[in-house]
């Protein structure tokens, strides 16, 4: 049955050969299956009729009624052009051909009544349609599609009659030859339960859609499905490997009562404290774990991390710590070397720059056992860390690390895998989570320690600074420290660069007793040093900077950032640069500076800032403004593979695609029941569609 969609596009009538080569070459579709999954990416509303009087020339597309009263050639040569007077009860506008005159003037009929489409656009004072489309009216009134579906295609395709008409004309003639040979993908009852289109009629309405609930519904169904089969084979993966590795059980808490009695520093938030848990239920469940946490920056991400060591370590086995960068490593090992002591542990640090001599002293005592706690870069990669039994391995930072490094850490051990543990402060929406790491089980800190002040943020626009600069006046008199940081980007390098230098100098000026510290990445590393350093010792009270303080400095006295030209940053950029105050015990503030007209979504991000303070929130809109193409980790993930689902646009049918592809393999984890034959027939598939394209590529 497959059989059938395998099928070469060159064998449908009206394709042929060469054809069939172009949209092979252009669009990399070679089959029945594959052209039949060519979407519309838009429609174009035949169901509405405008009258000319309400015609702007900023509409997108417009259909009319009436007739020619006039027809014209005008100009000779280059210049010739048929124009043609348009008019209903209400105006006339000009229909122009600059193309195909002869043809065109043959087949005007003044008089007749008459459907007019096409795109308006302003002549001087004159709206004025170049090459619409013309229908005698009768033959529309017949016609019962009123969408006309429009195709993504190419400047090439266009060329040899494959635009979007050519190609809706070949699905035209597929359509009826393939639809009844479509098999359910889904459960009659699943179906049934979400009220889904059966799969040839929402394949037919996606194409040719007979009106607006139709196509809704079919859009629902389709994607639904493209999620549902995406998350389904997440899930599945998750249900496999537990079942295939069996997890060491780590469950004694001897050490952490210890921990918890002795030493700890301050109470965990609830949050903390319900991950621990989460991640303590499954170390003693006997599966492997293989998790995820989330926390924005300063939720305490290192204590969670260091208490599951204390249990993993207590129930007689090793761990590690893997972090992307020297320096934090060396961060984590400076914290954790303390506590480590105290509790009893052998702790290491193993990076790039571990001398030779020290290395082996540390292989040696992974080897024997000896060494509890391993802290390090990549460097605990390589094929010569071997441990006794490495229980439980962390990793901080994860986006910077690839799956196939994660995979390195598991093969460490060779008789069992250790429990993983990864860690970000990148916050990612639930919905990109569940489909990035949709094979690991997500945690989540969503509480930020107590005694923090929330930032307060404001939107200012440019004419108000002389107020921002009586508020900053006030702060610094208080004690406070501020950070002005202007964009700074290549595409505009040099203007950025003076408007940077504007800015200090205006500043200067505005306060002309104060120390103003400047600082961009165009200076050298010693002066950068410098000004950073005078900033964190308070001889500086203003620092003026690009985003070069994005990471890294911790200056918890300054409380104020102020962000000028905000509307030319990113989302997820602002929120970090925010998080640079709001790190000491005062309140903290951020003002962002924009000029007064922006764009909608420039509003939207600005809008949002001043909202929250919600990492998760803010990657929720920034997802939904900039879609997932640019997020990190989407790649591998089968985002790139969704031909109609949008993971930011539709999330709550992604959700309830996840929740359905659950609640079944919860009932029947290896789909063996006839109810859901459909779903075990589509997976298979699936995957041999995969193995083709495997062995294409
Ligand atoms: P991150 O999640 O960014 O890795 P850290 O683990 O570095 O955050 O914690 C940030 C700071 O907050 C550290 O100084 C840490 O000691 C402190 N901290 C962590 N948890 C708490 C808590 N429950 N109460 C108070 N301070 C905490
Ligand atoms: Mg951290």
């Amino acid at each position: 049955m497959s059989g059938f969609f395998d099928t070469k596009i060159e064998y449908l009538k009206g394709v042929g050969p060469q054809k069939a080569a172009l949209i092979n070459k252009e669009l990399d579709i070679f089959t029945f299956g594959e052209m039949l999954q060519h979407y519309p990416f838009r429609y174009e509303d035949r169901t509405k009729f405008y009258k000319i009087s309400d015609i702007r020339s900023d509409m997108q597309q417009v259909q009319l009624i009436g007739s020619i009263y006039s027809m014209e050639t005008i100009g000779d040569g280059r210049k010739k052009r048929l124009v043609a007077q348009f008019r209903d009860e209400t105006g006339a506008i000009e229909l122009t051909w600059f193309k195909g005159i002869q043809w065109v003037s043959k087949r005007l009929v003044k008089g007749a009544p008459m459907i007019v489409f096409g795109k308006p656009q302003q002549f001087g004072r004159k709206i004025s349609i170049a090459h619409p489309e013309l229908e005698p009216l009768t033959n529309k009134q017949e016609k019962e599609v009123n969408f006309q579906p429009v195709y993504p295609t190419t400047e090439k395709l266009r060329s040899r009659y494959l635009d979007s008409k050519g190609l809706s004309k070949i699905l035209e003639t597929l359509l009826p030859l393939v639809l009844p040979k479509v098999p359910e993908t889904l459960p009659f009852s699943l179906c049934q339960s979400l009220s889904l289109e059966p799969k040839p009629i929402a394949l037919k309405e996606i194409h040719f859609p007979s009106g607006h609930q139709a196509l809704k519904k079919a859009l629902y169904r389709l994607k639904f499905e493209e999620f549902f089969f995406l998350q389904l084979r997440l899930l599945k993966m998750n249900l496999t490997r537990t079942e295939t590795f069996r997890g060491k059980v780590l469950d004694k808490t001897g050490l952490l009562t210890k921990f918890y009695k002795e030493f700890l520093p301050f109470d965990l938030t609830n949050a903390q404290k319900r991950v621990i848990r989460e991640i303590y239920n499954n170390l003693k469940s006997g599966l492997q774990m293989n998790r995820l946490v989330q926390g924005d920056v300063g939720s305490g991400k290192t204590i969670v991390a260091f208490i599951c060591l204390l249990v993993a370590v207590d129930s007689g086995f090793q761990t590690c710590l893997m972090a992307p960068t020297e320096i934090l490593a060396t961060q984590h090992y400076e914290g954790l070397k303390d506590f480590s002591e105290k509790m009893g542990l052998k702790i290491a640090l193993l990076t790039g720059s571990t001398s030779k001599k020290n290395r082996a002293i540390i292989h040696e005592a992974l080897k024997s056992g000896e060494l509890n706690l391993l802290v390090g870069t990549h460097a605990l990669l390589e094929d010569v860390v071997v441990f006794k039994q490495l229980g439980l391995a962390i990793i901080d930072e994860q986006h910077r690390f690839g799956v196939a490094q994660r995979a390195k850490l598991w093969g460490k051990n060779t008789d069992f895998y250790p429990h993983v543990l990864v860690m970000t402060a990148t916050p990612i929406p639930r919905t990109l989570a569940m489909t990035v790491y949709g094979d690991l089980d997500i945690s989540v800190i969503d509480e930020m320690p107590a005694g923090r002040k929330p930032i307060q943020t404001v939107h200012r626009y440019d004419k108000d600074r002389l107020k921002v600069f009586g508020f900053l006046k006030k702060e610094i008199e208080k004690g406070r420290q501020v950070y002005i940081v202007y964009p700074l980007i290549e595409d505009s390098e040099k203007m950025d660069l003076k408007s940077l230098m504007d800015g200090h100098e205006s500043i200067c000026r505005a306060f002309p007793n104060l120390p103003i510290g400047i600082l961009h990445g165009n200076m050298k590393p010693v002066d950068k040093d410098f000004e950073m350093n005078r900033f964190v010792k308070n001889e500086t009270k203003i620092m003026v900077a690009t985003t070069v303080i994005e990471v890294g400095v911790n200056v918890p006295n300054a409380s104020v950032m102020v962000i000028e030209n905000a509307e030319r940053f990113g989302l997820s950029q602002l929120h970090q640069l925010r998080g640079r105050v709001g790190r000491g015990s005062d309140q903290s503030y951020c003002v962002l500076m924009s000029k007064y007209e922006l764009s909608k979504d420039s509003r939207v991000r600005l809008d949002t800032m001043v909202r929250t303070n919600d990492g998760f929130e803010i990657a929720d809109v920034d997802l939904k403004l900039r879609g997932p193409g640019d997020l990190a980790g989407t790649q591998q993930s089968g985002i790139t593979d969704l031909k109609i689902a949008d993971i930011g646009r539709d999330s709550e049918i992604l959700v309830q695609a996840r929740a359905s592809a659950q609640s079944i393999l919860e009932k029947d984890p290896h789909l063996n029941s006839q109810e859901n034959k459909p779903i075990a027939d589509q997976l298979s598939r699936l995957k041999k569609n995969e193995m083709n394209w495997s062995r294409i590529s």
